[in-house]
């Protein structure tokens, strides 16, 4: 990278809800690069399958599903916390996909490694245009490991789970902090215990952890990695 030009790829990784999703927007909106939250494409596939009532334990099928989805990710048409839209044909599934039932089988679907493979190719297709804040759980290590600036941002589970349970309260849903933090653990544990692309730091990332430390500082130090 040449002195004083900025970070062209950024990528950043880390467990559910430790702000990577903020930082990542926040940054993208500073610098004028895109913002592509990669795991919108593992929830559209799981959201796809259970509204098709396919069974998620069938990897021939759920790949298949994968090659041949049509997802739309545009830039957000609402104010409401979304940090773009996805749409699947006509539909806005950007909050459907958010919901329960998609987060307790995402995990399973995104450890398939035809559906990674499938999702990577087009993650890595966009990344490597360059100007784009990456944001999932294996993009410094899988998707773009070339990326100029990698961070892996976590938190305790307890911490992410009460920014969870916030993030959920604040819409005005209902919300249960014990399940949260429950559900929370056991889809780390998958993601990170899955043979294929397991969520882990790159040898080469800066790891933060904001259990003690605010947005606003994580942002400002990251922006400053990133000049
Ligand atoms: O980031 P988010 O919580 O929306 O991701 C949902 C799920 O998608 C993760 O729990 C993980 O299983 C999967 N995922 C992944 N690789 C990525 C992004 C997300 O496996 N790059």
């Amino acid at each position: 990278m040449t002195k004083n030009i900025p970070a062209s790829i950024i990528a950043l990784d880390g467990p559910a809800a430790s702000g990577k999703t903020t930082l990542g927007r926040r940054l993208a909106d500073t610098l004028g690069y895109l913002f592509f939250d990669t795991g919108v494409m593992y929830r559209a596939i799981t959201w796809i399958a259970l509204q098709h009532d396919m069974d998620l334990r069938d990897e021939a099928t759920i790949t298949a599903l994968a090659q041949k989805a049509q997802i739309d990710i545009r830039p957000p048409s609402k104010n409401d916390g979304r940090g773009c839209d996805v749409l699947i044909g006509d539909k806005d599934v950007t909050w459907d996909m958010r919901g329960d039932d998609v987060d307790a089988n995402v995990s399973v679907v995104s450890a398939y490694s035809g559906v990674r493979q499938a999702l990577s190719e087009q993650q890595r297709r966009i990344g490597l245009r360059g100007k784009v804040v990456m944001v999932g759980r294996d993009i410094g290590t899988v998707v773009l490991p070339e990326a100029d600036i990698k961070v892996y941002l976590d938190a305790s589970a307890e911490e992410r789970a009460k920014r969870r349970y916030n993030e959920v309260t604040a819409r005005g849903d209902k919300a249960d902090y014990d399940e949260i933090l429950k559900k929370m653990i056991e889809r780390d544990h998958v993601d990170s215990t899955r043979a294929v692309a397991p969520l882990r730091p790159a040898e080469d990332a800066v790891i933060i952890n904001s259990d003690k430390i605010d947005a606003d500082k994580v942002f400002e130090s990251v922006l400053e990695l990133c000049k």
